[in-house]
């Protein structure tokens, strides 16, 4: 995870990567990484779109 961690550093919250800058896969109370979502299949066609990018981008 990239922008958790820094996102994290924003709020005063109990996680391991809001001391050390790295996600560290918490259950924390605090965590701020509550869900993860699979989308399985669009009924609606082109409603979705994948864009694979060979670099780093965002923060
Ligand atoms: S899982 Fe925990 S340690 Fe990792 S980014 Fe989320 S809140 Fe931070």
């Amino acid at each position: 995870m990239e922008a958790a961690p820094i996102n994290a550093q924003r709020f005063p919250l109990q996680t391991p990567c809001r001391a050390t800058g790295s996600c560290a896969d918490c259950k924390s109370p605090d965590t701020i990484c509550c869900q993860f979502l699979i989308t399985r299949f669009s009924r609606h066609k082109d409603r979705i779109k994948v864009i694979l990018v060979d670099e780093s981008l965002g923060f």
